[in-house]
């Protein structure tokens, strides 16, 4: 289940997890949007804290392409430079924030992931010293946008879409 509450947070919950995300980070991927022809694919690490109480995910911002990415009409490729700045994220918040996973845009009204996009989660999956257990992936289509959820057996399922 993936839904809007009030105007301030998206919320999720797929079986016993759930959290949410603020909507300033749901206005920074609409800027990336592919709906210019031209446009290529965009994207950047998920930013925030796991909540203790509930174990829930909430992303608070997220990291936007720079120098160093690889950007073409129908590929992202993240450079190391956001890694950089999810180490200075958990720096800057006295080593409470942590990375919860990706996103990136395709050129479609509602994305769907590819065969890279599965490989990339997985690996990001496994290289991740996560606490909770689980990461998201989101994908940032023209219309609306998918939230992935996937755990370290690397079992992904879809979460759910949402209008952008
Ligand atoms: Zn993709």
């Amino acid at each position: 289940m993936l839904q809007y509450i009030g105007e301030g947070r998206v919320y999720f919950q797929l079986a016993n997890v759930s959290g949410n995300i603020d909507v300033s980070v749901i206005e920074q991927f609409k800027k990336y949007k592919q709906t210019n022809f031209m446009s290529r694919e965009a994207g950047g690490i998920l930013l925030g804290y796991l909540d203790l109480y509930s174990n829930g995910l909430l992303i608070e911002k997220c990291t936007v392409p720079c120098f160093g990415d690889k950007r073409t009409r129908f590929s992202f490729y993240r450079s190391n430079k956001h890694q950089k700045k999810a180490e200075k994220w958990w720096r800057e918040t006295n080593e409470k924030g942590v990375s919860l996973g990706i996103w990136h845009t395709h050129p479609e009204p509602r994305p769907t992931p590819s065969s890279v996009d599965y490989a990339d989660f997985k690996q990001v999956i496994a290289a991740s010293a996560f606490n909770s257990g689980y990461l998201l992936s989101i994908i940032i289509g023209t219309e609306e946008f998918g939230v992935w959820m996937g755990d370290k057996n690397n079992n992904i399922q879809l979460v759910g879409y949402l209008p952008l």
